[in-house]
């Protein structure tokens, strides 16, 4: 087995420091203007995965003094049911930011609800416009993965001016995102970026040309160190379920990257569980706090 020599890009600490700094800035905003940031979860369903999601997200929160609120809807909420509550909480001066957990179910239409959420209270970034201004270069929400993505490789002293950034995977939550912030012109940003998805031609050719490698597929350990340069960084952004019987839960999470080979020859690599995971979590924290500082002027 090859000897891994890459360094470890930790998101559990990077998201540490970027939550500690989150929580002094709670204390300025509660004592100087009186405001305590406040969140709203709204959670469909029993998928057991989401559940989880959310109860992290509540923690987190509880953890650094961001006021939070859970509601949670049987499998058979109306659309209209959901519609409502939403507009409640559009207009709840203590709320803001609101979060709709993914996915709802099929009959449910979720353009229209997630459209429904005020574009200032979008603190997931998944709004229309929210994606409009972060590819015209505007400020808004960012969608929480990206974002933490890029803070990801600035905290980790990783340069991304110049370098060429490949993401696989186009999805509207990681990949095109992702792509939209770093190549914005400005700091922590200034990248060259290609694409990849599944109709892209000959891909490993592609990305053993990234200087910066994200990988967003949701197929588990799907890069391999012969799709990367030596001295290469790379972003696992992946969380799969891989059945393993020598787990005691059954099953194990993987990224989307072949962690062992890939290490082996990278000059950084962030881990799954640890990297990218945390930091969605942190950026979402740091986005309901830049609300809370605009609530004066909402
Ligand atoms: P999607 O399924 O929406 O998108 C996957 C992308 O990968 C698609 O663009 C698809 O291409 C591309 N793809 C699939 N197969 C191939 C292939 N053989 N070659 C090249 N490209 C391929 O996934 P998401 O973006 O939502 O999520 C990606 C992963 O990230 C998942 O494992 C997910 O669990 C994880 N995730 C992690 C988060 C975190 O907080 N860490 C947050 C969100 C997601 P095409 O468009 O052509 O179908």
């Amino acid at each position: 087995m090859a000897t891994v020599t890459a360094e470890i890009i930790d998101g559990n600490k990077i998201s540490d420091t970027i939550r500690e700094e989150l929580k002094a800035e709670i204390k300025k905003l509660k004592q100087e203007q009186g405001i305590t940031p406040g969140l709203a979860v709204i959670l469909v369903g029993d998928n057991p995965a989401s559940q989880v999601y959310v109860r992290n997200k509540n923690r987190a929160c509880h953890k650094i003094g961001i006021y939070s609120e859970q509601h949670n809807f049987p499998g058979d909420i109306t659309e209209a049911e959901l519609l409502d509550l939403i507009q409640t909480l559009n207009s709840d001066p203590k709320i803001d930011g609101i979060l709709l957990q993914l996915p709802l179910p099929d009959f449910i239409n979720e353009n229209r609800v997630l459209t429904t959420i005020l574009p200032a209270k979008d603190v997931d970034g998944f709004h229309p416009i929210n994606l409009g201004k972060l590819f015209i270069g505007t400020p808004g929400f960012k969608p929480c993965t990206p974002f933490g993505i890029q803070k990801m490789l600035s905290y980790s002293g990783i340069k991304t001016d110049g370098a060429h950034v490949v993401v696989v995977g186009r999805s509207n939550i990681v990949g095109k995102p992702v792509a939209g912030i770093l190549m914005q012109k400005g700091i922590e940003a200034n990248a060259t970026v290609t694409i990849c998805h599944s109709h892209t031609r000959d891909l490993p050719s592609i990305t053993r040309q990234a200087d910066i490698l994200i990988a967003a597929i949701g197929i588990p350990e799907f890069i391999k160190g012969d799709m990367v340069k030596q001295g290469a960084v790379v972003i696992d952004v992946g969380i799969n379920r891989v059945d393993d019987a020598k787990s005691e839960r059954g099953y194990r999470i993987t990224g989307d990257v072949d962690f062992a080979s890939v290490a082996a020859k990278c000059r950084a690599i962030s881990p799954v569980p640890g990297g990218v995971g945390p930091m969605t979590i942190s950026m979402l924290l740091y986005n309901t706090v830049q609300s809370a500082r605009q609530r004066m002027a909402r």
